[in-house]
């Protein structure tokens, strides 16, 4: 039962839906970071995911979920420039951290998975929540740990996460930006979403939607 938990090899086959699911968003995000910047992030999503499926596929098969974060991150921080392939890239290196044992990735892991690349990615972002930044859609997905059980299902627990990412993504569009290029616009942000946090939100939709075809 892939609700109990997913091994490495799932974990990795899910990270490539990702891909084609950040592939697929491209312009969508590029027009939303248009509004309030330079209208490069699909591009930047779309190259990092892709040098990261590129390098999963010449990890061995015995990887373990530690090692395919690691090196996604560095990878995707590689392929990236600006902000986000810095915050990005350090959240997925964190976000392995403490899963190195781990055989069956389950909803626990999950949380701890949020819980780990949000320190990471405020360390490397030195953004507070509220900031309109990725860790508002991050930490959207990590409250809504507390509204469930943690017996749950894992398909059900990256279905609640992606949701809750969403309306956090949503919910940035009242916030005014306060680091990076953004906050030179200040108030003007206000009424678009940060193209960070709705990628997140793209992010965890995918994995979402990867658990379910798989069920
Ligand atoms: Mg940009």
């Amino acid at each position: 039962m892939i609700g109990q938990g997913i091994s490495a090899a799932q974990f990795r086959a899910m990270l490539g839906h990702v891909a084609h699911r950040i592939e697929e968003s491209e312009s969508r995000l590029n027009a939303l970071d248009a509004a309030i910047g330079d209208g490069d992030h699909g591009i930047t999503m779309r190259l990092g995911f892709a040098a990261i499926e590129q390098h999963l596929s010449t990890l061995s098969e015995d990887a373990s979920i530690t090692e395919i974060l690691q090196e996604s991150g560095a990878v995707f921080m590689d392929a990236t420039g600006g902000a986000i392939g810095v915050i990005l890239g350090r959240m997925l290196m964190a976000g392995g951290k403490g899963l190195d044992h781990v055989e069956a990735f389950g909803t626990a892991e999950l949380k701890s998975l949020l819980v780990a690349m949000e320190s990471g990615g405020m360390k490397a972002g030195k953004a507070q929540l509220g900031d309109k930044t990725i860790l508002d859609a991050l930490h959207g997905a990590i409250e809504a740990f507390s509204r469930f059980p943690k017996t749950d299902c894992l398909t059900r627990a990256f279905e609640r996460a992606a949701e809750a990412a969403e309306v956090a993504a949503e919910r940035t569009a009242s916030m005014p930006s306060r680091v990076g290029r953004a906050s030179r616009l200040g108030d003007r942000s206000l009424g678009h979403p940060d193209p960070g946090a709705v990628s997140f939100a793209i992010i965890l939709r995918a994995m979402s939607e990867w658990m379910q075809q798989t069920s």
